[in-house]
């Protein structure tokens, strides 16, 4: 059986989270990897579910001992990375695998699994993406800014993916996404 790992990725603020939320929800068959990260905690995450929080040495552990599949330093500050061998398990299973990552990341998973299936979630608007950006209300101006210019450097990477969805509305994204990984989204 052909499983192939897929990958998210797109601009900060696209929606990759209200997607995943969506997918989560309805899928429960679809395996999300849990992602390490030295960023703190915010209200509400649970470490081991939303990320695996980690300190900075813990973090160069992991990049030391070749545990991640990749890893990147996200909007100028924090370190993300995924963790290779769950990744692996779930693909040897035959269950249907999701990374949801940054664009840095995409394309060292692509240098290490070019049969990985490559997807960008473009805002529909470059307005939109900066209303979402600013409304999410969450982060510093300063950060903000930070992540606008992320953001801006990312959308011009569109053309390095295999397949481009437009997030107009979540669960259209959503199921477009899911019947590209052969998951059947009809009741
Ligand atoms: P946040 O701090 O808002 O949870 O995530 C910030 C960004 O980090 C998101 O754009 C997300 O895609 C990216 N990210 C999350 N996990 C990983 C990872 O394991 N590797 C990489 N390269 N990026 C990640």
């Amino acid at each position: 059986m052909n499983n192939r790992l897929t990958v998210l990725a797109g601009p900060t603020a696209v929606g990759k989270g209200t997607i995943s939320t969506y997918i989560r929800q309805n899928h429960p068959e679809v395996w999300f990897s849990v992602s390490a990260t030295t960023r703190p905690r915010r209200p509400g995450e649970i470490d081991g579910v939303h990320y695996h929080f980690l300190t900075d040495d813990a973090f160069d552990a992991l990049i030391a001992e070749g545990r991640l599949l990749e890893y990147a330093v996200v909007h100028g500050r924090h370190r993300y990375g995924t963790p290779a061998a769950p990744v692996e398990e779930k693909l040897e299973q035959g269950i249907p695998a999701l990374l949801e990552i940054d664009l840095q990341g995409a394309r060292q998973v692509k240098e290490k699994m070019p049969d990985a299936r490559f997807v960008f979630l473009a805002p529909p608007t470059w307005e939109e993406l900066v209303s979402r950006l600013t409304g999410r209300g969450t982060e510093s101006e300063e950060e903000q800014e930070r992540r606008l210019a992320t953001a801006k450097r990312e959308l011009a990477a569109e053309s390095e993916f295999d397949v481009i969805i437009v997030n107009d509305h979540v669960r259209t994204a959503a199921e477009e996404l899911l019947s590209l990984m052969g998951i059947s989204t009809s009741d």
